[in-house]
């Protein structure tokens, strides 16, 4: 397998193709940014730690049922993927309040909530990632009804299976985003990346936060919490 074109380079990630049209690489890098690119750093080892830690998970959604875009992991930070055409929707999860949810609706943070909460909000950097209701995605067809039954079904068994996966490892998941496409024949499958990046992981015992918020609220230990992340998942 090749690289044989850089496709499109991204905030965290590169994505080639290759000499197979169906199968691309992604290539993760250690840059990190926070509110829709005004805050740029790095995070060393990140790239590493996040291809590992999303393949893992990856593989462990194959086995309870939950289709992904996972091929083969290539090297430390490159990952072979099927290709799909993205579903221009961030669906987020959430169990426990935090970020975005506890400023909306004035919880504090880390407020059980009563039920889970899914979210879905329109890809759009301009536009900031506006959030949507069904009646916004199927009118502006963004994918369609039959489509986000799936991925809302989907959504809440990676929910359910991360949950439970990553409670035995001392560790509560807080809230996510996911990211779908569809292969060519149009089949739906998970996509893009599940990592400290794009999870709120907490410590169970003391509370701490294991995930990006130590970069996007300057909470220091940034690259410990990423390395912890890997050492409770992969034994390293
Ligand atoms: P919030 O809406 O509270 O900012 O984010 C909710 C959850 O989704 C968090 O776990 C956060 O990491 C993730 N999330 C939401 N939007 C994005 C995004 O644009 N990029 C990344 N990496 N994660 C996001």
């Amino acid at each position: 397998m090749e690289k044989t074109k850089l496709l499109y380079e991204g905030k965290a990630k590169k994505v080639y193709e290759t000499n197979d049209p169906a199968l691309l690489i992604v290539d993760y890098k250690d840059d990190a940014t926070a509110f829709n690119g005004l805050k740029k750093g790095t995070i060393a080892g990140k790239g590493e730690i996040n291809n590992r830690v999303t393949n893992h998970l990856m593989k462990l959604l194959e086995k309870n049922g939950v289709p992904t875009h996972f091929v083969e992991e290539l090297s430390p930070r490159q990952t072979v993927v099927k290709r799909v055409s993205i579903v221009p929707l961030e669906v987020i999860v959430r169990n426990i309040a935090a970020g975005s949810l506890a400023k909306r609706l004035g919880l504090q943070e880390g407020t059980k909530m009563k039920k889970t909460v899914l979210e879905f909000c329109y890809k759009d950097d301009e536009l900031g990632d506006p959030m949507v209701n069904e009646y916004h995605i199927l009118a502006m067809e963004y994918c369609t009804q039959e489509e986000l039954r799936l991925i809302s079904q989907y959504a809440l068994k990676v929910n359910e299976v991360l949950s439970a996966y990553l409670k035995d490892l001392g560790i509560e998941l807080i809230d996510f985003k996911l990211e779908f496409g569809r292969l060519a024949d149009g089949t739906i499958v998970l996509a893009d990346e599940i990592s400290p990046d794009t999870c709120r992981f907490w410590d169970s015992a003391t509370g701490e936060k294991l995930d990006k918020d130590r970069f996007r609220r300057d909470l220091g230990h940034v690259e410990d919490a990423y390395h912890e992340i890997l050492r409770r998942l992969m034994g390293e």
